[in-house]
């Protein structure tokens, strides 16, 4: 879904952005609800709003939900933008951030390898929709009363950047608050199981978060049926991830092969065993042609090197974890045991990764 969007015509500090066609789909949706809400609430009593009905009829109640909805997106980006800006600190590059009909996404290559670093990032972007909603509220201060429909809006965005940000800090991976929970689990164990561990966290809030939507919001039903999927995508690539952690495809691939297609594809003996697994899931492909610096072929690497490498390295961090003693060299050394995660990752305001590339990283073997 994410990957068919447009691009915008500049760059936020060197990252692309795009508008997925989702987010352009549901775009008159939002003008639409929004502009019904603006309506009703303009007329609470408690904000003391001096409004002459006949203002608010017609065509500006849609232009108040268009500028609302504008401000909320915009609001969104910053919230990515929070994320990306402190993961660009951390070393990591920012690939793209994407709007679509359920928030934003900030892709990065890999996540933040340093200790604690994912509860940073994650923590940046709720922090930037708690300082948007302050400024906002500050301005209700400013805007006179006297102009009801800006002060609506203004109050309006300051609600939703806090809502954003308390939402975002539910400890449901993938949002916000479940990636700063692995984090902070991973200060203390593995990083595999505070995954495993924040997964099923995560699986109990989007049960709770659906069953409670279907009395209260049908729209938390819609969220907590992604947060459900996002997360078993999340702690199977991000498990993967650390079990394949530090293996090269020098140490899994066959040397001794004979004939193979000419059109499989390529990838250097000095890649990661994590890199082979994903070109072999994105070109749907069993097998691999290991080239060396020359470009010439030094052998293949298998679905079931992999697989195997797998299950030594599952074993090895049941049992041990990750300390036993096997014959070969990348068995020896632990998985599971370190806290850095080097998986590709998104930070989304809303769950995100099962979307993301489902072709890529959700295929089983
Ligand atoms: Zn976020």
């Amino acid at each position: 879904m994410l990957r068919n969007g447009y691009r915008l015509p500049f760059r936020l500090a060197g990252i692309p952005l795009y508008l997925d066609v989702s987010f352009l789909l549901i775009l008159p949706l939002m003008v639409w609800l929004t502009a019904r809400n603006l309506a009703v609430l303009v007329h609470q009593p408690q904000f003391g709003l001096d409004i002459d009905a006949a203002v608010f009829q017609g065509l500006m109640p849609l232009a108040l939900g268009l500028f609302s909805v504008i401000g909320l997106f915009v609001s969104i980006v910053l919230h990515e933008l929070g994320h990306s800006l402190t993961a660009q600190r951390f070393g990591v590059k920012v690939r793209r951030i994407t709007l679509w009909f359920l928030g934003g996404v900030a892709e990065f290559e890999e996540m933040p390898r340093q200790r604690g670093a994912e509860a940073i990032v994650g923590i940046a972007g709720p922090i930037v929709s708690f300082v948007l909603a302050g400024i906002f509220w500050s301005l209700t201060a400013v805007v006179p009363r006297s102009a009801p429909s800006v002060w609506i809006v203004v109050w309006y965005l300051g609600m939703v950047n806090l809502m954003l940000g308390l939402f975002n800090l539910l400890p449901a991976l993938p949002l916000d608050g479940g990636r700063i929970l692995r984090s902070l689990l991973a200060l203390r164990m593995p990083h595999a199981r505070a995954t495993v561990i924040a997964g099923n966290i995560a699986k109990v809030i989007a049960v709770g978060l659906g069953i409670y939507g279907l009395f209260a919001n049908l729209w938390l039903v819609v969220l907590a049926f992604f947060i459900f999927n996002a997360v078993k995508s999340e702690t199977r690539q991000s498990v993967v991830t650390d079990l394949l952690h530090g293996i090269g495809v020098g140490e899994l691939m066959n040397r001794d092969v004979g004939a193979v297609p000419a059109n499989v594809p390529a990838i250097s003996y000095r890649a990661s065993a994590f890199d082979a697994f994903r070109l072999m899931a994105g070109n749907n492909v069993g097998r691999l042609i290991v080239v060396d610096d020359y470009g010439r072929m030094a052998g293949i690497i298998t679905q079931a090197d992999l697989m195997r490498a797998l299950q030594v390295r599952t074993a090895g961090f049941q049992v041990t974890g990750g300390q036993q003693a096997a014959p070969s060299s990348y068995a020896q050394r632990p998985a599971g045991d370190f806290t850095p995660c080097p998986s590709p990752g998104t930070f989304g305001y809303t769950p995100v990764d099962v979307a993301r590339d489902p072709q890529r990283y959700a295929r089983p073997f």
